[in-house]
C-alpha cells in the first residue's frame, strides 16, 4: 500500500436511513482516499413517523420468542432495505438474505443474532455499492462477556484481515460471544466499534459522522444557538460527560483514548464542517475562550454536617463516609470547611433513608447540626484554559450573583481543568446560561 494516513470513519443510523443518505456517504467516503475502514450502524429513522430498524428488530424478537406473528415487522424491515437498494440501483439478493432471517425467526432466534441485522446488512449494502471488501464483524470482534472483548485477540484479527485491504466496510454493534454466537454491545455500541477498529488498525484518525457538527459547548435547551467545540482534550471530555454531556457511546472513548488517537465528530449533513476534534493533548494556544464547555445535571442532594471544631477531631469525614458506605451510597463532591462537611450525593439513591442516614451520622460523629437539602443541580464548568488563570471562580460567583442565584458549593477538581458548583435545581437553566454568558459571549 502507498504510505498514506488511515483514518476509520463510523457513519451512524441517520446518517444511513435512505438510499439517498447511501450517496451522500459514499460520496464522503470517496473523496478522501485516506477513509479506509469504514464502520456502520443500522438503518435510523429518516423522518419522526419511522422507527430505527434496530428498534424494529427487537420487535421482531421479542413476537418471534413469544410465538406471535413477526412476519409484518420483518416484512417492513425488508421494505426499508428494498428502498436503500432500489435506489442506489445495485444487484443484492435481499430475499435469500430474508429467506435466512425468517427462518432463523422460525425456530426461536438468539436476540443478539438478530438485532445486529441492521448493522450487517447495511455494511453489505455499502460495500457493495462502493465496490470495495465487506468483513464481518462476527468471528472478529471477540466478546468475553457482554460489552467486555478480548482486546488482544480481537486487535490482532482485525489487523491481520484488514491492513491489506484498500477500503473495507465493517459492521458496528456486534461480534462473537463467548459461546460462539453473534454478541452485540449495548444500544448506541457502534461507536464502540470503530473505535475498536481504529486502534486496531493503527488509524490516525477516528471520524465520527453523525447528525450534528460537532460538540456544543452547552446543552441547547439552556443556551440558545451555543457555539461548537473545536478541540477538546480527552480529559475534558471525560469531565464533560460525566456531568450529562453526550456525544459518544462512553465506552467508545476509551480504546481511542488508550491507543491516544484523535477522534473527529462530524456532520454528514455538512460535510464542510469540521467538526470537533477530541484529542489526548490539544496543542497550546488553541481554546479562544477560557472555558471549553459546561455540562450539568439535576437530582443531587448535600448532606450538611456541621460541628465545633471538627478540623480537629480525627477521622471524622471516614466516619460519616463510613455511614454512606453501609448503605452502598458513592458521593459526587464533598467540600468541607473548617465546621462543617457537605457531602454531595445522588438525590434518588437517599429517597426513603433520609432519617436513617441522619441517626447513623449522628450516633458516628455527633455533630451540632444535619441538613440534607435535596433538589440540587450541578454545573460543571470545563476548560484547560482555566489552568493557571487567576480569577475564574470570582467570574462565575459574579455572573450567578448578578442573576440573583445562590451558590450552594464550588468545588474545583485538582486537575484545575473544572470547577464544579451547585444551584437550586430551579436555578439550572439560568445558571447555566449566566455562566456560558460570561465566558463566552
Ligand atoms: N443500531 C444500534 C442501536 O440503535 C447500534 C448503533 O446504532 O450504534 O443502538
Amino acid at each position: 500500500m502507498t504510505d498514506i494516513g488511515i483514518k476509520v470513519c463510523k457513519f451512524g443510523g441517520s446518517s444511513l436511513a435512505t438510499s439517498a443518505d447511501f450517496k451522500v456517504v459514499a460520496d464522503i467516503i470517496k473523496s478522501d482516499e485516506e477513509r479506509r475502514y469504514i464502520v456502520v450502524s443500522a438503518p435510523g429513522k429518516s423522518n419522526n413517523n419511522e422507527e430505527k430498524v434496530t428498534d424494529l428488530l427487537i420487535k421482531c424478537y421479542d413476537l418471534a420468542s413469544k410465538k406471535q406473528d413477526y412476519r409484518v415487522v420483518l416484512d417492513e424491515i425488508k421494505a426499508r432495505f428494498k428502498e436503500i437498494i432500489d435506489g442506489l440501483e445495485i444487484n443484492f439478493d435481499l430475499d435469500t438474505e430474508f429467506e435466512l432471517i425468517d427462518e432463523k425467526c422460525s425456530d426461536g432466534p438468539g436476540k443478539d443474532y438478530l438485532v445486529s441485522r441492521g448493522e450487517y446488512l447495511n455494511a453489505r449494502i455499502l460495500a457493495s455499492y462502493l465496490a470495495c471488501s465487506f468483513v464481518d464483524s462476527e468471528g472478529r470482534l471477540m466478546f468475553l462477556k457482554k460489552d467486555v472483548l478480548d482486546d488482544e485477540l480481537t486487535d490482532s484479527i482485525l489487523f491481520e484481515d484488514l491492513s491489506e485491504l484498500k477500503r473495507a466496510v465493517i459492521p458496528g454493534f456486534y461480534g462473537t460471544g463467548p459461546d460462539g454466537n453473534v454478541m452485540t454491545f449495548s444500544r448506541g455500541g457502534s461507536d464502540i466499534t470503530g473505535a475498536i477498529v481504529s486502534r486496531a488498525v493503527h488509524a490516525d484518525m477516528y471520524e465520527n459522522w453523525t447528525d450534528v457538527s460537532g460538540m456544543l459547548m452547552v446543552d441547547p435547551k439552556c443556551v440558545e444557538n451555543p457555539k461548537t467545540i473545536s478541540m477538546i482534550s480527552y480529559s475534558e471530555l471525560r469531565e464533560l460527560t460525566y456531568m450529562g454531556a453526550t456525544v459518544l457511546h462512553e465506552d467508545a472513548v476509551f480504546p481511542a483514548r488508550q491507543a491516544k488517537l484523535p477522534i473527529n465528530i462530524r456532520n454528514t449533513r455538512f460535510p464542510d464542517d469540521q467538526g470537533t476534534v477530541i484529542l489526548p493533548k490539544v496543542p497550546a494556544g488553541v481554546p479562544k475562550h477560557i472555558i471549553t464547555g459546561i455540562a450539568g445535571k439535576k437530582g443531587f442532594a448535600s448532606i450538611t454536617i456541621e460541628k465545633n471544631r471538627m478540623n480537629a477531631e480525627l477521622g471524622f469525614g471516614r466516619k460519616v463516609l463510613s455511614v454512606l458506605e453501609e448503605i452502598n451510597l458513592s458521593f459526587e463532591h464533598i467540600p468541607t470547611g473548617i465546621d462543617t462537611m457537605s457531602v454531595f450525593v445522588n438525590k434518588s439513591a437517599i429517597v426513603g433513608k433520609e432519617d436513617y442516614i441522619k441517626e447513623r451520622i449522628q450516633k458516628e460523629v455527633d455533630p451540632d447540626e444535619i441538613v440534607i437539602y435535596e433538589n440540587i443541580a450541578l454545573i460543571a464548568v470545563v476548560g484547560r484554559g482555566m489552568v493557571n488563570r487567576p480569577g475564574v471562580a470570582g467570574r462565575i460567583f459574579t455572573a450567578l450573583a448578578n442573576e440573583r442565584i445562590t451558590v450552594k458549593m464550588i468545588d474545583q477538581g485538582s486537575s484545575c481543568i473544572n470547577i464544579i458548583i451547585g444551584v437550586e435545581e430551579e436555578n439550572y437553566e439560568k445558571a447555566v446560561r449566566a455562566i456560558y454568558n460570561e465566558f463566552v459571549k
